[in-house]
């Protein structure tokens, strides 16, 4: 018989659409993929080089289970370029992936019915790893009139005696939305006049459009620097989604905590992806660019022909790669005499009818929207907005 945790858990929405668009893909399936949360780009050439090198020279044995030293500084080197915050490599751990340098942190942090606050929509995993670490997952609605932000009024409303950490993610997975300074400062002093905990997912920081700035909590201050747990990697900044490599910045205590559970759950990282994360941090940093101004190019495009598609509105996202829409207006709709009802259905009727792969909002606690990811070239978002407006013309 299986375990409780195993019979609570749903499997991740966003990677089994995605696997389910690839397999349709290699069947010969002209599918248009606007589901997976993956950069279409190539890891840049250095970083692949690299990599080679490192199984040339027989980089190809254990390190150190938190990770290589050279990493840890070259990580270090880039918070305090980045956002000026100084952290010591001790305070570094490398993981097999941004996901995995999550579940690090509530294994380290939550004992059994602990509440972690989690701002909807939210990314899928979140919940999860919480439940698969004993702790109870606590969603506080955020709403699009308020652009998806989370008030610090609302912490303090969901706080209980067992509320031990808060997730923030900015620029967000999957609103796109991003927090600044001021509303940052805000939801700093809630935590520290409650002594919890920040968990400050930052994979996207370098995704930031409209000339916005990401600004990290961490900064804001000794105090709460010592109350966050930095979340970042390598996977979405250079197309590194296959690498798995991530890393948290904390408190050199928690560090010390993770890295001790991570030496018996998984051992050290890759050693070769390692190398690879390397020269990506501490190279050039111009491919970050490239890309990032590749997908504010298609982030304009795709944005504007939804807003002039029928039944479909969304907030401009400032980061990250996907437009989140609400897609309401349809479920009293009909198509070829099924009701749309939910979206669900809705995502369901695009991949059968008119071959879209798109994440329905259920997954991050929004069902009444979808998830569209332009990690897709400029051809597929246009034949895919081709698709998704015939797709609306037939809802009667
Ligand atoms: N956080 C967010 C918000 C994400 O969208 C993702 C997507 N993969 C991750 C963490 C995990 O990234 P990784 O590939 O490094 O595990
Ligand atoms: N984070 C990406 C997404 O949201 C990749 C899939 C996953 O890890 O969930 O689509």
């Amino acid at each position: 018989m299986l375990s409780d945790k195993a019979m609570q858990i749903s499997p991740s929405p966003t990677l089994s659409i995605d696997a389910k668009a690839k397999k349709l893909k290699s069947e010969g399936k002209n599918i248009v993929g606007f589901g997976a949360g993956e950069p279409d780009f190539d890891t840049p050439v250095h970083i692949k080089e690299a990599a080679v090198e490192a199984i040339n020279q027989g980089f190809t044995k254990y390190t150190p289970a938190s990770g290589i030293p050279e990493l840890k500084k070259a990580i270090c080197a880039r918070l305090l370029k980045d956002s000026g915050t100084v952290y010591q490599p001790q305070q570094i751990v490398i993981s097999n992936g941004a996901k995995h340098s999550l579940d690090n942190v509530f294994s380290a942090l939550l004992n059994k019915g602990d509440e972690v606050l989690i701002p909807a929509p939210y990314w899928v995993s979140y919940p999860e790893l919480v439940k698969l670490n004993e702790g109870v997952p606590v969603i506080v609605e955020t709403l699009e009139e308020h652009n998806w932000k989370l008030k610090a009024a609302q912490i303090k409303k969901a706080l209980t005696t067992r509320t031990k950490a808060l997730v923030l993610n900015s620029p967000s997975n999957p609103t796109g939305q991003i927090y600044n300074r001021e509303e940052l400062e805000e939801i700093a002093s809630v935590a520290l006049e409650n002594n919890i905990f920040i968990i400050s997912d930052e994979i996207y920081e370098k995704l930031i459009y409209d000339r916005n700035k990401h600004v990290s909590i961490s900064t804001l201050g000794d105090e709460i620097q010592k109350l966050t747990i930095i979340v970042n990697g390598v996977s979405k900044s250079y197309a590194m989604t296959g690498w798995r490599i991530g890393y948290t910045a904390s408190d050199p205590e928690i560090a010390t905590a993770m890295a001790g559970i991570q030496s018996h759950n998984t051992s050290n990282p890759n050693s070769i992806a390692q190398k690879a994360a390397y020269a990506a941090l501490s190279g050039p940093q111009d491919c970050v660019e490239e890309m990032r101004q590749t997908f504010e190019k298609r982030r304009n495009f795709m944005l504007e022909h939804i807003l002039a598609m029928p039944y479909l509105s969304c907030a401009t996202p400032q980061g990250a790669f996907y437009l989140f829409i609400n897609i309401e207006e349809t479920f009293p709709l009909k198509f070829r005499g099924i009701a749309v009802e939910n979206s669900d259905r809705f995502a369901e009727l695009l991949l059968e009818h008119y071959m879209i792969a798109l994440v329905p909002g259920r997954g991050f606690g929004a069902p009444k929207y979808i998830r569209l990811s332009y990690a897709a070239s400029m051809d597929t978002i246009q034949t895919g907005l081709g698709r998704l407006e015939a797709f609306l013309k037939e809802l009667k």
